[in-house]
């Protein structure tokens, strides 16, 4: 089954700058396809000057729904009508809804990320102690989401203590038991987890080599979980790995962002595994 383009056709896209990396348009084509929705989804790069131009351009050609990357994530706030209380709260848009005109937005990241973790390593997060290391814009999003899952505690470790303080400050209240550490508290910290995510962008491609902590710091039967998923495994997951962890990677974050989107734009559930088989398939083949 094709996309077949007509005169219904209904246009999808993804900005950002750069962008011809993005693995969004083959992930969300193919949801079009497995769904029978007459939709097509592409690429635009646009540049932080030319932003405004293509908020006129989606409104005139009512584009149905688009999703925003870096480095637009907030830029685009004050050009929407609407701003739903996830993207408030987080303080980025990641997915715009275009209602007949009428542009809402929403960031789909740290709820794509929960429902992940709870599909393929814990499905019920209560009672959890969980460890985040890093406290950059990925982890407000996830603290969003977990605020509705009844975790026991939450730690936020970071380089720069200051930048892990203020996120614990502007939860506090939604996530019970909350607090702030630097990097000569995580250690401990780490022993007294039963989820450790890292959100540091250390391991990433090419920097592979490198981890946020020692694996032999974890306990043993943990929940070691990565956002990086270029490579797929980390250095910090195979360590985890060896010491006896159940190991979580970033894939299924990129996949359940994107699938919240499709079910925002299309009302039907997303076809999360044929879109993970597809972004799977574009990443081993380097394409
Ligand atoms: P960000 O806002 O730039 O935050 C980066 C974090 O990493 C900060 O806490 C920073 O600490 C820490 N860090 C960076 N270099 C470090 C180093 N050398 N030593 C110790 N800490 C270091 O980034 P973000 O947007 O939150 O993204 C974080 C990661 O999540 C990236 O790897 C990104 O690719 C990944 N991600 C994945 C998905 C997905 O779909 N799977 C989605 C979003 C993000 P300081 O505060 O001290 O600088």
């Amino acid at each position: 089954m094709g996309n077949t383009v007509d005169s219904h056709t209904v246009l999808y896209g993804v900005i950002g700058d750069p962008i011809r990396h993005s693995k969004s348009p083959v992930m969300m084509n193919r949801a079009f396809r497995e769904r029978g929705i007459n939709g097509i989804y592409t690429a635009f790069h646009i540049t932080d000057d030319r932003l405004g131009d293509f908020v006129a351009g989606a409104r005139a050609m009512g584009m149905r729904g688009v999703n925003v990357t870096i480095p637009h994530k907030l830029a685009i706030m004050p050009l929407l009508d609407e701003i739903h209380e996830s993207a408030q709260a987080i303080g980025a848009v990641n997915t715009i809804v275009n209602d007949g005109g009428r542009l809402t937005g929403y960031n789909t990241d740290g709820i794509g990320y929960v429902r992940s973790l709870k599909e393929e390593a814990r499905s019920d997060l209560t009672g959890a102690r969980v460890l985040i290391v890093g406290a950059g814009g990925a982890t407000r999003g996830i603290l969003y989401a977990l605020a509705r899952e009844g975790a026991a505690s939450v730690t936020i470790a970071n380089r720069t203590l200051a930048r892990a303080e203020e996120l614990a400050d502007a939860f506090r209240g939604l996530v019970p038991d909350i607090r702030a550490i630097g990097q000569d508290e995580l250690r401990d910290a780490c022993a007294d987890s039963d989820i450790v995510i890292n959100t540091t962008s250390l391991g990433m491609y090419p920097n592979v080599d490198a981890s946020p902590l020692d694996g032999d710091w974890l306990r043993p039967g943990s929940i070691a979980s990565d956002l990086i998923y270029n490579p797929l495994t980390t250095r910090f997951l195979e360590e985890a790995k060896a010491r006896g962890c159940l190991v979580h990677g970033g894939l299924g974050m990129f996949i359940y962002q994107g699938a919240y989107a499709f079910e925002y734009w299309t009302g039907q559930p997303a076809p999360a595994a044929a879109m993970r088989e597809t972004v799977l398939a574009a990443l081993q083949s380097g394409s």
